[in-house]
């Protein structure tokens, strides 16, 4: 199979919404008008995003859902995509179990792969996404002030416990595994929650790499610090299918830690007035989405973490080597 069989048996659809597709030199997107284009990529390379016996269709899935991550951070709604791939071989059994995933999640969110690039090489998948998202009203990181709230969505720290474990640093229930194994191959990018929050959150954005990181981004675009309740957020492990953690199966440090600077979690993390409480709300239930009240935005720089009475929690969490 060349080159060119391979694009079109597995990377070639029709597109409905995209001017042009797969096929020519370029690609032709057309934004509606007063829309302004939101573009990201991200790169995953085996070894260092992913395991090299990874099931290739959670791996679709997976290269496209850290790419949409980003779109839903900034608020904008997924249009199209482009894919760059390496591959050691054509082998056909990968590529259809790619696609699939790949393509089962693009559907979910009507984005579709109008180009890319294929190459012989070590494996190596490059997405880059299109979303659009009207003027002016584009999520970014510089608008969290004083006084606002921190929320994040969804569940924080599970990917990073499926990692340990498939690491072999520690043991999960088989409940408890594979809803972290899921969590960790097959994140769920919280694009209904991005786009609920335009005109609501005053600053977003996804948490790939921990949260105390991710956050601190925020922070430093914005100029200001932070207080995180750390009882709350050691509250956000999803654990077992019950949405139990059992106890004395981590530790509270190594809970706090994952939840903390896990990485890989492609929830958001973002800041809202305190006039914005209902409007915060309401925003996840449309979205379908929990969201968690963990901290509040102050004035003065850094971040500081607190326990339940406001006592200040010490521990080096941004670099993360619990299990070391
Ligand atoms: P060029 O030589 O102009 O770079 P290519 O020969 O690499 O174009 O690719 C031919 C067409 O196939 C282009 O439209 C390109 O965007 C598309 N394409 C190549 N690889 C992929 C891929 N992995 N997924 C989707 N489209 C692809
Ligand atoms: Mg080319």
């Amino acid at each position: 199979m060349g080159e060119f069989d391979l694009i079109a048996r597995y990377f070639q659809r029709p597109t409905t919404r995209a001017v042009l597709g797969v096929g020519d030199d370029c690609a032709l997107l057309q934004p509606a008008d007063g829309m302004q284009l939101a573009v990201s990529s991200d790169m995953l390379v085996e070894g260092r995003h992913f395991f090299a016996d990874v099931d290739p269709s959670a791996l679709g899935h997976k290269a496209l859902a850290v790419n949409l991550s980003d779109l839903a951070a900034c608020g904008a709604q997924p249009l199209a995509f482009t894919l760059a791939l390496a591959l050691p071989r054509a082998d056909e059994a990968w590529l259809a179990a790619f696609s699939r995933g790949l393509f089962a999640l693009a559907d979910t969110h009507g984005c579709e792969l109008v180009g890319g690039d294929t190459t012989r090489g070590p494996l190596n998948i490059c997405i880059t996404v299109f979303g659009e998202v009207p003027r002016g009203q584009a999520l970014l990181r510089s608008g969290a002030r004083a006084g606002d709230d921190i929320y994040v969505s969804g569940t924080l720290g599970d990917a990073r416990l499926a990692l340990e474990a498939l690491r072999g640093k520690l043991t999960l229930p088989s409940g408890w595994m594979g809803a972290a194994r899921t969590r960790l191959e097959q994140p769920t990018p919280r694009v209904a929650l991005g786009l609920a929050l335009r005109g609501v959150a005053s600053a977003a954005i996804d948490i790939s790499d921990g949260l105390i990181g991710d956050l601190g981004h925020i922070l430093s675009a914005s100029r200001v610090g932070a207080r995180i309740d750390t009882a709350v957020a050691a509250g956000l492990l999803a654990g077992d299918l019950d949405g139990r953690v059992p106890d004395g199966l981590v530790h509270h440090e190594a809970r706090l830690a994952c939840v903390l600077a896990g990485g890989d979690d492609y929830e958001l993390a973002f800041t809202a007035p305190v006039s914005a409480r209902a409007a915060v709300q309401a925003a996840a239930l449309e979205a379908r989405t929990t969201v968690t009240c963990i901290g509040r935005i102050e004035a003065a720089p850094g971040l500081r973490l607190v326990d339940a009475a406001g006592q200040p929690v010490s521990g080096d969490f941004a670099s993360f080597d619990h299990f070391a």
